[in-house]
């Protein structure tokens, strides 16, 4: 006796759909087959995609800005998740100056993240680091994790990585995740709203993506939320890099910046011009993996200072990140979004619809339309407010557990996911 059967829908596996029946017993993917078997409960799925658990990479949630604090927290922000057929998020650890900061900065964010609904996992984050990279590089594997993160910008807030430890990071077995930009080409106190994407220029990107191709590495480089079709092109010439990108500069420009509330898309690195976006679209099968970066603020927390060095930096799209891409790509765009990063990371047994994988998924109704509202997690915007967008998540589950139903909301214990260096795959 199955718990659940999803039966007459049509399944996401191996790049493609094809109609089977889904059968679910203590949270695992036990069967996919056409035959049917007795279970509890039945759901009828005729007409629905079942797709994978959406596994998002890159989100901040409660993020502590010093001034400010982005307004999901860990509830708020699964539940917008869940709404958009998110199973997993990998959040991030407040940045440390020494392996000795590592196991409380992992105890902080676990208990935070014990209100989350759905599953969670986290990349250890550096700031201006002076420890010792080996004996944190130990720390981080031991604890579950697989990855750490550093900026090569953001001096101004001492959370520049210091080049010697970006190259011994690189020369470790870990994921290195690089937030590229060109601190020296960066100004941090620029004020003017409107043309706030000088300040943090397409020459900025490109030249901290060029040093970082320099560099000799031994581990995985992991470059997140790219901003434009120009930067994915040169990682593309180099073999091992893991290429992210987010839903907006596919969608946005820094026109956006110059509208009456063009505070409301300030966001770090900034939207590109219209032709870096297109570049972008045009170039979605070098991307390996896409992140929301999302890190919502409310509209009055982005308008109030009208000094853009002030804004505090950031948007949220998790509840969309899906339907967005999707609407651009198609199911093409699947796998960039759950099986490549459970891949990536070494998620063991997410990530994919298949037998022995927990049951991570959600149904989807392509010939449905979602309107995209202002209400989702805390913030009260969206800068794709109204935009009707094909297709609508119906129902999301967690481990065979229901989480959302057709706009309903439903109680869950998110479990921490352990990340495993020894079980990445580069099969992206
Ligand atoms: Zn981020």
């Amino acid at each position: 006796m199955y718990d659940t059967a999803l039966i007459g829908g049509e399944v996401y596996a191996g790049g493609g759909l094809f109609k089977s029946n889904v059968f679910i017993k203590d949270g695992v993917i036990r069967l996919i087959g056409l035959e049917e078997h007795p279970s509890k409960d039945v759901v009828d799925c005729s007409g629905l995609f079942i797709l994978p658990g959406i596994i998002d990479p890159h989100v901040h949630m409660e993020l502590n800005l010093g001034h400010v604090t982005s307004c999901d927290d860990f509830y708020q922000g699964s539940v917008a998740a869940a709404f958009g057929g998110v199973t997993t998020i990998l959040d991030f650890l407040d940045p440390i100056e020494s392996e000795m900061k590592y196991a409380n900065a992992l105890k902080s964010r676990m208990e935070k993240a014990q209100a989350s609904i759905i599953d969670y996992g986290f990349h250890a984050t550096l700031g201006n680091f002076r420890g010792d990279v080996k004996e944190l590089v130990r720390q981080v594997k031991r604890s579950g994790l697989s990855s750490i993160k550093v900026f090569t910008t953001y001096s101004e807030s001492d959370r520049k990585v210091p080049k010697e430890v970006l190259e011994a990071l690189l020369g470790e077995e870990i994921v290195t995740m690089v937030h590229a930009e060109d601190d020296e080409l960066v100004d941090a106190r620029y004020k003017e709203i409107s043309t706030f994407e000088n300040s943090r220029p397409l020459t900025s990107e490109l030249s901290a993506l060029k040093d970082l191709l320099a560099l000799k590495r031994r581990g995985v480089l992991y470059v997140v939320h790219v901003s434009s079709g120009s930067g994915v092109e040169l990682l593309s010439n180099m073999k091992h890099v893991v290429i992210e990108s987010c839903p907006h500069y596919f969608y946005l420009s820094k026109e956006s910046f110059k509208e009456e509330q063009g505070a409301l898309y300030l966001l770090a690195p900034p939207l590109r011009s219209r032709e870096e976006r297109d570049k972008l679209n045009k170039r979605i099968s070098l991307l390996t993996t896409i992140g929301t970066d999302h890190c919502p603020f409310k509209k009055e927390e982005k308008l109030k200072y009208g000094d853009a060095a002030k804004v505090p930096k950031g948007i949220g799209s998790i509840s969309y990140s899906f339907l967005l891409m999707y609407n651009k790509f198609g199911i093409g765009i699947i796998d960039k979004m759950s099986k490549n990063v459970a891949a990536v990371f070494g998620l063991k047994d997410k990530g994919e619809i298949k037998e022995g994988h927990r049951a991570d998924l959600f149904l989807f109704d392509p010939l449905k339309h979602t309107v995209v509202s202002a209400h989702m997690g805390a913030s009260d915007y969206s800068v794709y407010q109204d935009m009707v967008l094909k297709g609508a998540v119906i129902r999301t589950m967690v481990s065979g557990k229901v989480v959302m139903d057709d706009g309903r909301v439903f109680e869950n214990k998110g479990q921490f996911v352990r990340s495993d260096f020894n079980d990445r795959t580069d099969e992206y």
